[in-house]
């Protein structure tokens, strides 16, 4: 799946390439377009009562999101014409769930990460949203991406950008001493 950002916090002037790519996750419960799927699908219900019929009608053990061999996807493009903000305000307790029209503020998503996070069974005292960013270059590292690859990802102009946020604690992880043949 392909996003495009215009200006945001690393590009104010909107002059990088402007195309973020989501790949298809290997299980549902990992996969991006997955979950963009759902939430276009509820953010395009007519009312309350279909908002929940949806939200206890998914299945989270399935692919929704049309790849390759599955299902064709709970949306299609015109689903996706709305100019309203992507990510909205919510509200939802036992009953009722709603989405409002207004984007959602970054307290509030703050907010969401760490009870997420919570839920994950992590502490998530130490986290924000810049752990996001370390997690995907400490993790692409380890799985071998360059930095360049890392920098593409990430929309970052300059290497050292990246290295700012590798935080890898392994002492073993990515050191030569491990590659001595002893
Ligand atoms: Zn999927």
């Amino acid at each position: 799946m392909l996003v495009h950002v215009g200006a945001s916090k690393a590009d104010q002037d909107n002059t990088l390439p402007d195309v973020v790519v989501l790949p298809y996750g290997e299980t549902p419960s990992t996969c991006a377009p997955c979950a963009v799927h759902r939430w276009v699908a509820l953010m395009n219900a007519v009312d309350r009562r279909q908002t929940m019929t949806l939200l206890y009608a998914y299945q989270l053990d399935v692919h929704v999101c049309g790849k390759a061999g599955t299902s064709p996807g709970l949306i299609s493009s015109a689903d996706l014409m709305s100019g309203a903000p992507f990510l909205r305000a919510t509200y939802r307790n036992r009953r009722s769930a709603r989405i409002h029209e207004q984007g959602i503020t970054g307290d509030a998503l703050h907010t969401m990460l760490l009870a997420r996070m919570a839920e994950a069974g992590m502490n998530p005292s130490a986290y924000g949203f810049h752990s996001l960013r370390a997690g995907h270059v400490t993790q692409a590292r380890r799985n071998g991406a360059s930095t360049e690859e890392i920098m593409r990802a990430g929309r970052w102009r300059k290497a050292e950008t990246v290295n700012v946020y590798d935080r890898e604690f392994n002492p073993a992880a990515r050191n030569s001493v491990m590659r001595l043949g002893l």
